[in-house]
């Protein structure tokens, strides 16, 4: 590949400063000169005092300044975990809350779990000993419903604030308003980047605390034209730098799981190929399911006279901070959620990242030494196909989930909810629409007693609803499996390389003839026959990490279907039941047949199509219904069910007339018909 340098990025005074430490001796000195050597460490004095003045602080700083982990510890060390009150610290995403937590617990010299813990979703690792308990912003917003207050916390932390995600946007309405009644609250939220001001406007004008940055030139390089497969670019270009550049270790920016294990691979045998030509190149991937000891690794010092290549999701961008990165390689793309208010569909598709994340992207080059950052599109792109910003996601997903938690919290008038940003009106509406089609809410836009059960979840309110109605349907052991396959789905099948078939083959033996929720059910159950057998898993190319997953989220949700009180029982071998349950959540997301093998969605008639991996891609069923959309060459559906359309009438008779689901013959179309225009 060609590249074209085009600018430098500015450092900041760092010149004037002592050199740097890098990383292998920064891992030769104890924790506490580490802890020393962070930018947010001569300021700890004027922060605490800061903070003892003012009840709300804005704090500014750049990624890697030590504000996730070190803040927390100076407010412990500043006596505010007296009289058995917590600190609180917010994080996006599960994978950073599980990583700093550990990494402060460690700092610490404590287990982690007692005195330094952390809580996501399906997963508590605090204890009563805990003072210092990291979560993300999802787990937060649910503590509301236990402790509106927040009576034990004396100072929560939102971080990350400048993410935007959907639950700190609600976050900020919520805190700013427990501020007023407890005075004694101390409220930080802490950004990396330039939205200070509009943070503080919104806190009534709360003073910005800022963090000076230590930041050291990047180069920034362009591509001469548009990069047609970016997967393989980004390889090449590992390879070009490593070939070429002297040592320093590479961050690759890749979209998910399975690129950057596409990546990988490919990396793997390249480098295998060019034998012992190069320096050693330790490969490593970090995304959000991989297990925690695999992700600890990218924190490993390099081997000496070796590079690191980190292939990263979004997560490396600011939530956490790899040293010695010299290299960053930035495709452009990040996958996103989005929702159109128009046909009510939600579906995560891969898109170009804004200017301000290619920006961040960058700055991770910078951090330890002067860096290069190899942008795989065109200068002419950059400029005028990237938006400035990433649109918040309050403005672009479904609320349902976020408007359930608020009715839940007693909050009725969502109009007038103190957003920073306010979400499109057609948006809330639909969410409204959504709840009361699902039962949740009556038609004044009250909680009813299913949506207070409902809201006792913690997913979204369809699975929420599929998960109370097997209640009705007597189906309750299978539809708590299901909802726990569901929640780790892409995860489950392995499929290496080097043994596609051999894989497949073994994916096909838990197909089920009426659709891929029950597949995932067979596969559960079969493995809980074995006693949860890693052999087993093995065997039939399952990932045993993801099951294990999958059993921890299971046990879960039965302890919170005895909190509503649904005993468990069983509707096996009958799986009509079970379908029927999966539709009274999901009727939103039904699609009948129509010609060349391709399906429309009822309400809206867009056109999807079954995906390659279920078990129904051959069968083509009338009437089908699917837990999710994913937009790649096409919209398609994933992990889909077969049902029939009076079913529809029977969970839904408030959201389907008779007349909508006419033809309703339940004879599949013969086999060969629609076909033609396939290729499989
Ligand atoms: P900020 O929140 O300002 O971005 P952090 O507090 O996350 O900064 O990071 C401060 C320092 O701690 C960085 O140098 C980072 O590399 C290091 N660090 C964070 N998490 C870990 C970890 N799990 N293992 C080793 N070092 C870590
Ligand atoms: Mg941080």
């Amino acid at each position: 590949i060609e590249f074209i340098q085009a600018l430098t990025m500015e450092g900041s005074k760092s010149k004037d400063k002592k050199p740097e430490i890098t990383e292998t001796e920064k891992h030769k000195m104890d924790i506490e000169e580490t802890k020393k050597s962070l930018p947010v460490y001569p300021f700890r004095e004027d922060l605490i005092a800061a903070i003892q003045e003012h009840q709300i602080l804005i704090i500014e700083g750049e990624t890697g300044s030590g504000k996730t982990t070190q803040i927390p510890q100076y407010l412990y060390e500043a006596g505010f975990t007296k009289d058995n009150k917590k600190i609180g610290c917010t994080q996006p995403r599960r994978v950073a809350a599980m990583s700093v937590a550990a990494r402060v617990a460690q700092e610490m010299g404590v287990k982690l779990g007692n005195e330094v813990g952390y809580s996501i979703r399906f997963e508590d690792c605090t204890s009563e000993r805990t003072i210092l308990k990291y979560m993300t912003d999802g787990t937060l917003h649910r503590e509301f419903l236990s402790e509106p207050d927040l009576a034990s916390y004396s100072v929560m932390i939102i971080d990350e604030a400048h993410e935007r995600t959907l639950h700190t946007d609600i976050l900020f309405g919520l805190v700013k308003d427990i501020a007023r009644f407890r005075p004694e609250l101390k409220l930080l939220i802490s950004s990396a980047t330039l939205d200070a001001e509009k943070f503080s406007q919104f806190f009534d004008d709360a003073p910005i605390f800022r963090i000076p940055g230590r930041r050291f030139p990047v180069d920034i390089y362009y591509t001469k034209a548009p990069e047609a497969d970016y997967i393989d670019a980004c390889v090449v270009s590992v390879l070009q730098i490593h070939a070429t550049q002297p040592l320093g270790d590479i961050l690759v920016f890749l979209t998910g799981q399975d690129e950057i294990e596409t990546c990988q691979e490919v990396l793997q045998d390249r480098v295998k190929r060019l034998g012992s030509k190069l320096k050693e190149l330790v490969i490593l991937p970090v995304y959000a399911n991989l297990p925690s000891d695999m992700q600890a690794k990218i924190f490993e010092p390099t081997p000496p006279n070796a590079r690191k290549v980190i292939l990263a999701t979004n997560i490396a961008e600011t939530s956490l901070t790899i040293d010695n990165i010299i290299y960053v390689i930035d495709p452009g793309f990040a996958k996103q959620n989005n929702f159109s208010s128009r046909t009510g569909m939600e579906s995560l598709m891969v898109v170009p990242i804004s200017k301000a994340s290619a920006n961040q992207r960058a700055g991770r080059a910078g951090r330890t030494a002067p860096g290069k950052c190899f942008r795989l599109y065109t200068a002419w792109a950059y400029k005028h196909e990237l938006e400035d910003n990433t649109i918040p996601e309050i403005q672009r997903i479904n609320l349902g989930n976020a408007v359930l938690m608020l009715k839940a919290l007693g909050i009725n008038d969502l109009i007038h909810f103190d957003f920073l940003d306010p979400p499109p009106h057609e948006t809330l509406v639909l969410a409204l629409e959504q709840l009361y089609a699902l039962g949740a809410l009556n038609h004044h836009g009250e909680l009813t007693k299913l949506g207070r059960r409902m809201a006792e979840f913690p997913v979204d309110p369809m699975m929420a609803k599929m998960i109370l109605a097997s209640e009705k349907y007597k189906c309750s052991e299978e539809i708590v499996t299901i909802a726990a396959m569901l929640s780790v789905n892409s995860a489950i099948f392995y499929r290496p390389k080097d043994k596609i078939i051999h894989a497949d083959t073994a994916r096909k033996n838990f197909n089920h003839i009426h659709g891929d929720h029950l597949s995932l059910l067979q596969v559960y159950n079969q493995w809980a026959e074995t006693d949860f057998s890693v052999q087993w898993c093995y065997e039939n190319f399952i990932q045993y990490r993801s099951m294990k997953r999958a059993r921890d989220v299971r046990e879960q949700l039965v302890g919170l279907m005895q909190r509503v009180e649904i005993d468990m029982v069983s509707s096996l071998p009958e799986t009509i039941p079970i379908r029927k349950a999966i539709t009274a959540g999901y009727f939103y997301h039904v699609a009948r047949l129509s010609k060349g093998g391709n399906y429309k969605t009822i309400k809206h008639n867009q056109t999807v199509m079954i995906h390659p991996n279920s078990s129904l891609f051959e069968e083509l069923p009338r009437w089908v219904l699917y837990h999710e959309l994913v937009f790649t060459t096409k919209e398609y559906m994933r992990q889909v069910i077969e049902i029939e359309s009076k079913w529809l009438l029977e969970v839904a008779p408030h959201y389907y007339k008779a007349k909508e689901l006419e033809d309703s013959t339940n004879k599949k179309m013969p086999k060969t018909a629609g076909r033609s225009t396939m290729t499989v």
